[in-house]
């Protein structure tokens, strides 16, 4: 950012002094952490989701809230999975923890890098959390990090603000099972099936899976930064847990037969495309078939038409390579 000049200077504190009469109050400029509702909702012993009802990308309407979030008060501090899409939105989060538990949090887990679900972080800093997250996720993180902010405020009309960027520190590349405050808590990468870096959290004592948007119900799936022939093996991986509730990135709460469908979901774009391929089809020419062999599942992913041109786009060169 260049400086600005002293006729430049007092131009920009006329528009500031000026702002507040000539924008109607509400229309445009940062929220307050009280505008979002967040009620933590109890989903097992001392473990909590923070669901938003939102259901689209971040809008003026939802104030950029379209993520969930999580947490478990282990009784040692607090471990917070996702923070939100801005440091506003981190703060509200903390308060709702503070509603429920007087522990300071000492660990963060950011499940991925796309900005619904780390830009919260700074909220937080005072008191110094962990914070976990892939290596893949970090480095998106250092490069993109301004962009995301940058893009949720286009997006929100403003209602996002400001965010210091606080980047995590300990990067996890593998299934990894730490004691926190004496809850076991299992961290596990994705390898790449969502986006570089992903992590889910599994917690066997409550069976709760702190999935990240490895997990969408209720929401067609993002799949363009993904690997859908690793997400439909990921999915088989957590299946094999038998949780009891999974926490979706996006989305409603579930229990694991929201696993099988969208693995079903995903089997199913992947075996249309290979269809498509196999005519001798372009991508954009696969669409139809894919709508055709998707059928009723597309009635539990709403927003499928908006994303199913990017999704087979994204998906349609890594089958033609498994193909041939
Ligand atoms: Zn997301």
């Amino acid at each position: 950012m260049t400086m600005p000049t002293r006729g430049g200077l007092w131009a920009l504190v006329f528009v500031m002094i000026l702002l507040p009469q000539a924008v109607p109050a509400g229309s445009t400029g940062a929220v307050a952490p009280a505008d979002y509702a967040m009620t933590p909702e109890a989903v097992a012993p001392s473990v909590y989701a923070v669901m938003t009802p939102a259901r689209d990308f971040p809008s003026r309407e939802n104030l950029g809230w379209n993520a969930n979030m999580a947490f478990v008060v282990t009784g040692d501090g607090v471990l917070v999975f996702d923070t939100g899409s801005s440091e506003t939105m981190g703060v509200a989060l903390r308060e709702a923890i503070a509603g429920v538990t007087d522990e300071p949090v000492r660990w963060i887990v950011n499940s991925h890098s796309h900005g619904d679900h780390w830009l919260g972080n700074a909220a937080f800093a005072d008191e110094e959390p962990e914070i976990m997250a892939g290596s893949a996720s970090i480095a998106r993180m250092e490069a993109e990090g301004e962009g995301w902010v940058e893009n949720f405020r286009e997006m929100t009309e403003g209602a996002t603000g400001d965010t210091t960027l606080r980047l995590p520190d300990t990067a996890v590349d593998e299934r990894i099972t730490r004691d926190l405050g004496g809850t076991e808590v299992v961290i596990i990468p994705s390898g790449g099936a969502h986006s570089p870096g992903d992590l889910s959290v599994w917690l066997p004592q409550a069976r709760v899976l702190l999935a990240g948007d490895v997990v969408y119900s209720d929401r067609a799936p993002s799949v363009w930064d993904g690997d859908v022939a690793r997400w439909i093996e990921l999915l088989d991986e957590l299946i094999a847990l038998e949780p009891a509730v999974v926490v979706p990135g996006h989305g409603r709460l579930e229990d694991a037969r929201t696993l099988d469908r969208l693995q079903r979901y995903l089997v199913t774009l992947w075996a249309a495309i290979e269809e498509g391929v196999e005519q001798g089809l372009a991508d954009f020419e696969t669409v139809p078939l894919v709508r055709e062999r998707m059928g009723e599942l597309v009635d539990d992913y709403p927003g499928f038409d908006d994303k199913i041109d990017r999704s087979v786009a994204t998906t349609y060169p890594d089958v033609e390579a498994a193909v041939f």
